[in-house]
């Protein structure tokens, strides 16, 4: 079998579902399980409706038909008047009835708990699933939803549950291997689960493609599928440089790096128990559905070695900490990273030298009362507007010449820190958040042009 997610511009219009019913029609024999986000924008309004009812603002009507209206226009464009029409027509208000009684709840009671929240945002994919699957039916296949919520169980931590696998493995097969064994496409809403109780939860934002990554993992699918509008992981941001290239096939460690850098198509929390089992991953473009897209996949340790993407990120701050008494003491890190832990700031990049520390954060919330504690351990300097630029790939440490190349590339730029050797999958360096285009540009030509593949590789 195999599973094929589907994220919300996917989905968002009739000629996409027709995409995706033709898409998944194309790969009938190989049993997928279709795993779907709900329409686009629809999470953000689920949201925010509640929120507005929780403050009393009354235009969380408003929301509500604007919720309804968007799904009854999928509905009417997908099908012509007649018996499905008006069942799903009848679906989308019964689910849009429970909505309305949450919310008036909520409204009423003036309260907003993240298990309410839960519930309220699970209809987006409830309503989705529905509509997905008639589209399937619509294109000749045999599709059934399936709630998700009785087979994604997880803890309660609602907003972000975690998925209890051993509980979620037998009911994947008890519910969804009869149904791939009669021909019958499953069609499961992303993102939703419910307790053992069966009180619903999510799995969290994007959580989508983690109830894909659970399934194909759980049911040891041949390739988990995560459709999108993107070509895959690129190699460099499609803005900066017009030859931007999918990357044919990356590691989890070297998709894990890119998505600190916004490409947000992988969570890297999904993916490793899926490699861990031999589970490919692949992502693929549904406007491109030929390409080959992105596969992820354990990295073998003897294959070939170097930078496969480079990537980048905005709005960097810069710490630097210098104490000449640090020389040669010890405990002086612990003392320095306590700070951030009892502001709760996360620290990215680090370098040391003997009497300096210089970091990088990203949230800066925080960075007066961390300014005045780092005081106290010596003198602080606070650079703000800096990028940080990094090359992924791997094998880092047996590719040689690698920091020369680096270097070259970026003869013309001013370096403010460099993080290597923390991994060998990535080397950082911090510049000035305008130089960030100029170095990523240059970094991509280096390595990535015809002229550098041509290159011997020194
Ligand atoms: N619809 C949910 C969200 O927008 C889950 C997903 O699409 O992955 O976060
Ligand atoms: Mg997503």
């Amino acid at each position: 079998m195999i599973v094929m997610k589907f994220d919300a511009p996917s989905i968002g219009s009739f000629d996409r579902l027709r995409g995706v019913a033709k898409l998944v029609l194309q790969n009938k024999a190989r049993k997928p399980v279709v795993v779907t986000s709900a329409l686009p924008k629809v999470t953000d309004l689920l949201l925010e409706t509640a929120q507005l009812a929780a403050e009393r603002e009354s235009d969380y009507e408003d929301k509500l038909q604007e919720i309804e209206t968007l799904h009854q226009e999928v509905v009417e464009e997908l099908l012509r008047d007649g018996p499905a029409r008006r069942r799903l027509l009848a679906h989308v208000k019964e689910l849009m009835g429970e909505l309305r009684t949450f919310c008036t709840a909520v409204y009423a009671l003036e309260e907003l708990t993240p298990r309410t929240l839960d519930a309220v945002a699970a209809i987006g994919e409830r309503l989705s699933g529905e509509i997905v699957a008639e589209a399937l039916v619509q294109e000749g296949l045999r599709a059934e939803v399936v709630d998700a919520r009785t087979i994604i169980i997880t803890d309660e931590a609602f907003g972000n549950a975690a998925p209890q696998m051993a509980e979620i493995g037998p009911r994947a097969r008890l519910h969804l291997k009869p149904m791939l064994d009669t021909g019958i496409v499953p069609v499961l809403g992303g993102y939703m689960g419910a307790t053992p109780s069966g009180v619903t939860t999510t799995l969290g934002r994007g959580g989508a493609d983690a109830t894909a990554a659970i399934v194909g993992t759980l049911l040891e699918a041949q390739e988990i599928q995560i459709w999108t509008e993107v070509d895959g992981l690129m190699n460099v941001d499609p803005k900066v440089a017009a030859d931007a290239q999918a990357i044919p096939s990356v590691s989890p460690e070297e998709a894990a790096e890119l998505t600190y850098f916004g490409t947000k198509v992988l969570h890297p929390a999904m993916i490793l128990p899926a490699v861990e089992r031999g589970v490919p991953i692949r992502v693929c473009n549904t406007q491109q559905p030929t390409a080959p897209g992105t596969l992820v996949t354990a990295s073998d340790p003897t294959g070939p070695s170097g930078p496969r993407a480079v990537a980048y990120r905005k709005g960097i701050t810069v710490v630097l900490i210098s104490q000449p008494k640090m020389l040669m003491a010890s405990g002086y890190l612990r003392k320095v990273f306590e700070v951030f832990e009892r502001h709760d700031t996360a620290v990215d990049l680090i370098a040391t030298s003997e009497v300096s520390i210089s970091l990088t954060l990203d949230d800066i919330e925080n960075i007066g009362p961390i300014k005045a504690d780092l005081a106290r351990l010596g003198e602080v300097k606070v650079m703000r507007e800096k990028a940080i630029v990094s090359l992924v790939g791997r094998g880092f440490f047996r590719y040689q010449g690698l920091a020369r190349r680096i270097f070259e590339a970026l003869a013309g730029v001013n370096v403010v820190m460099i993080s290597f050797a923390a991994s060998d999958v990535n080397i950082s360096v911090v510049v000035d958040e305008g130089d960030a285009e100029r170095a990523v540009h240059s970094l991509h030509r280096e390595f990535f042009s015809e002229i550098a593949a041509e290159k011997p590789a020194s």
